[in-house]
């Protein structure tokens, strides 16, 4: 097998690659390519959890290759102030023919690249063409991804307003971020609500297990990625929110069993089941409506799937290969 570390995926999956690539894995997980069982989240000790996410393109699916593989990811959210990723582990990728595991690689960055490619997709699905300001609530590593992500698909964006928890990892963030990026007005917020009020795009990528965005504060037109909270007792946003957009999810499955602003909106009567429109990849195909007017809001709920990680884990193999990157290993 090929073992690809961090180092290694820093050179093979770009932004840009990782979106045109996330984008065919959500058509085919939306045209049942894919097996996709849900995720299990282990507890490891509070606040610390283990996801294993296993997934399958299945053989003969016409749409993408065929390749079979988990991620074991550990979350730890005070890994940040350690200088260490929240996200930590492995992705092992199998092939089809006889099923041999040919590959193992770091989960952390990939992880962060394609949920982050996988918000471009759906922005650039369901945004409006015009997007100038941009919100970020949150400023982790999500955070710099999904900055890099949304300028690739809205390159119209000139003004971008951070809002974290603690001021001083906002203004690190800005001020990181300017650096990088001279034409871009970059500023830190004190509160949420002054941060997306009048906000075209939206992107919530915080580790808050309580709702910090509410419906109100939302302009007419925005759009929003909610990609933040991974388990059914964690909301980033409130139920207004939910009731108030014309909501899109990555895979129905799970949203039902694991999106918890999703699952509190039903459960308390504010929608029904019928408010998800769609998965991102029924739009991506033709078969749903995306968004129909200027003035309403869309959001995007991202929990993040298997697939996604399958599919960019297949691409560093190839990228490798063809390269000459990694280190060979047999378990032989
Ligand atoms: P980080 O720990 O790097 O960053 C989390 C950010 O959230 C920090 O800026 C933190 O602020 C901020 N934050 C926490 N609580 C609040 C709050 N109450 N109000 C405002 N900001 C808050 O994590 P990541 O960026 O790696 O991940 C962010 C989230 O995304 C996680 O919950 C993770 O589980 C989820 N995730 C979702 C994926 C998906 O596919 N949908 C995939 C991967 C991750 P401060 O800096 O002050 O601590």
């Amino acid at each position: 097998m090929i073992v690809l570390s961090d180092r290694d995926l820093r050179s093979l999956l770009s932004m840009t690659d990782a979106i045109e690539i996330v984008e065919k894995a959500m058509i085919a997980v939306s045209a049942g390519a894919a097996n996709l069982p849900l995720r299990s989240v282990v507890d490891v000790g509070e606040p610390n959890r283990m996801g294993v996410m296993p997934g399958a393109f299945m053989p003969g699916n016409g749409l993408v290759e065929a390749c079979f593989g988990v991620k074991l990811v550990s979350l730890f959210p005070g890994n940040p102030d350690a200088g260490y990723s929240s996200h930590q582990g492995a992705i092992v990728l199998f092939e089809p023919e006889h099923g041999s595991a040919i590959a193992m690689m770091n989960a952390g960055l990939l992880t962060a690249i394609r949920t982050a490619a996988a918000s471009a997709v759906a922005t650039r699905a369901l945004a409006r063409p015009d997007c100038g300001t941009l919100a970020l609530v949150g400023a982790g590593e999500q955070a710099e991804h999904h900055l890099e992500a949304m300028l690739c698909v809205r390159p119209s964006i000139r003004e971008v307003r951070v809002a974290g928890r603690r001021r001083e990892k906002a203004e690190a963030f800005a001020s990181h971020a300017a650096a990088r990026r001279p034409s871009l007005a970059i500023s830190v917020f004190d509160d949420v609500r002054s941060a997306v009020e009048g906000a075209d795009l939206v992107c919530t990528v915080t580790s808050s297990a309580e709702p910090i965005l509410m419906g109100e504060w939302v302009a007419p037109g925005a759009h929003l990625n909610v990609v933040g909270a991974s388990i059914p007792s964690k909301r980033e946003i409130d139920e207004e929110m939910v009731a108030r957009s014309r909501l899109y999810v990555d895979y129905r499955p799970s949203t039902f069993a694991q999106a918890g602003e999703v699952i509190r909106a039903i459960e308390s009567g504010r929608i029904g089941p019928e408010h998800v429109r769609a998965e991102i990849g029924e739009v991506l195909s033709g078969k749903a409506e995306g968004r129909e007017t200027a003035g309403e809001i869309t959001l995007y709920r991202s929990l993040g799937v298997a697939a996604q990680d399958l599919a960019c884990a297949t691409h560093c193999v190839h990228e490798a290969r063809a390269r000459g990157v990694g280190v060979e290993a047999s378990l032989d």
